[in-house]
């Protein structure tokens, strides 16, 4: 097995030093369980291949957003890559302090922004033209002046899922290469916009090293430019998207991304920020979940779960792999298997087609690799209340999120007024 901190203790899957039978009786499922050293240690990995250069690791709040995560980031001198209004909340309630935040995402609100200039984020990552002149207008009437970079597009194929690529040249994200100077030079002439750096974020699960090479070589040249222009460029956001492995993927490890880039990056004097997400609490987390009946078909069995869909989408959506473990080896012959969710959707898988130990009613698995866009993106489609989540530290263990309840569910809903 590939994670360190989930292992097989006597045939029993632990994480770190506890069973994970054991949480999954003591909390029910679907349970989503992370490991805190695990998160810890990629953290500390990032921040350390960057020492020796100013630079500040901004977890990408997305990827999971449970605010005992965050915590334990931000302990260690996270910051914090927000998309939302939402996530500065959240990044702020556990402790990042806002000057520690850059915000990126192409639909940030007006009211979005206002929170984020009150906050006094420390910068503002542009996707479009309109949005600085929003943003520029926003912080006149706060009477503030509001620090952005500009994302850069850099049309480098990250040879990644077409869902998770975003530096082509036709994606929604980022700002062409061709009109970047322009887009400056605007930025330049606006009142309440001090322009600080350059941005780019080219996609998620890259597995080599040569895209962001690439994109962050463009990244230099552009702040190269600017500089020449007569721009302060104080930090260089290389964005987020070094991948994990799920199956067979073998990406550079992170000690290779960050030397990686400090080789672009030689003799470069300003900040430099990184966005990763996945690859901090991908493989810090599994989704454990319990066998609720299996049945034949065509030459294969289906093990229906009681996770589904809503509370991993990453198999539905991108179809992606997850590996699956039986917690507790039962030494049976493998089978063709396909672990299917409750939703009432054809889409609704966790695994396809997997050969795997047969499963059986009561049957406690693990889905691994869970720790990223897992809880994050879950729903409560089917009316099926959110997962719990426990973070597990050594022998010791804590509920980080209770199981969302019915009274969760119809929160905030009424009856209207006319019938
Ligand atoms: C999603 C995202 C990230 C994080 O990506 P990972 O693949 O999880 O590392 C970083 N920066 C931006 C702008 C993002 O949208």
């Amino acid at each position: 097995m590939m994670m360190s901190e989930f292992r097989r203790i006597g045939g029993e899957l632990h994480c770190e030093g506890t069973p994970l039978e054991t949480l999954a009786r003591r909390f029910g499922t679907p349970l989503y369980v992370y490991s805190e050293s695990s998160i810890r240690k990629n953290f500390k990995r990032f921040d350390k291949s960057f020492e020796g250069s100013d630079h500040l690791i901004c977890f990408a709040v997305k990827a999971n957003s449970n605010r005992a995560v965050l915590r334990s980031l931000g302990d260690l001198g996270a910051g914090a890559d927000v998309v939302s209004g939402g996530e500065i909340y959240r990044a702020s309630l556990a402790g990042i302090d806002p000057v520690r935040m850059v915000y990126s995402g192409v639909g940030k609100s007006i009211a979005e922004m206002e929170q984020a200039v009150e906050a006094k984020i420390l910068m503002f990552n542009i996707e479009s033209f309109s949005e600085l002149k929003v943003l520029d207008e926003v912080a006149g009437r706060a009477g503030k002046r509001a620090r952005i970079s500009l994302r850069i597009n850099p049309d480098v194929d990250p040879r990644t899922h077409p869902y998770v690529a975003t530096g082509l040249k036709n994606s929604k994200f980022g700002i062409r290469i061709e009109s970047v100077l322009e887009g400056y030079e605007r930025a330049r002439g606006l009142k309440n916009i001090d322009v600080v750096g350059v941005d780019c974020h080219i996609g998620s699960q890259l597995s080599s090293i040569d895209p962001f090479v690439e994109a962050v070589t463009r990244v230099k040249e552009v702040a190269s430019t600017l500089r020449d222009r007569g721009f302060d460029i104080r930090y260089l956001d290389l964005g987020g998207g070094l991948g994990i492995t799920y199956d067979r993927e073998s990406p550079p490890p992170i000690e290779e991304f960050g030397s990686a880039m400090r080789a672009v990056l030689k003799g470069e004097r300003a900040k430099i920020i990184v966005e990763p997400g996945r690859s901090i609490v991908g493989n810090a987390g599994v989704l454990l979940t319990r066998v609720l009946y299996t049945k034949k078909a065509e030459g294969k069995r289906f093990a229906i779960a009681d996770a589904g869909m809503n509370d991993l989408m990453r198999p539905s959506i991108y179809g992606s792999f997850h590996a699956i473990e039986q917690v507790v080896e039962k030494g049976r012959e493998p089978e063709m298997t396909d672990v299917v969710g409750p939703v009432c959707e054809s889409g609704d898988f966790l695994a396809k087609d997997r050969e795997m130990p047969a499963l059986r009613a009561g049957d406690l698995i693990a889905v691994m690799s869970a720790g990223a866009y897992g809880f994050s993106m879950a729903s409560t489609y089917n009316s099926r209340p959110l997962a719990a989540e426990v973070m597990v530290k050594g022998d010791r263990h804590a509920l980080v999120r209770q199981r969302g309840s019915y009274e969760d569910l119809v929160r905030g809903e009424r009856d209207p007024e006319f019938s």
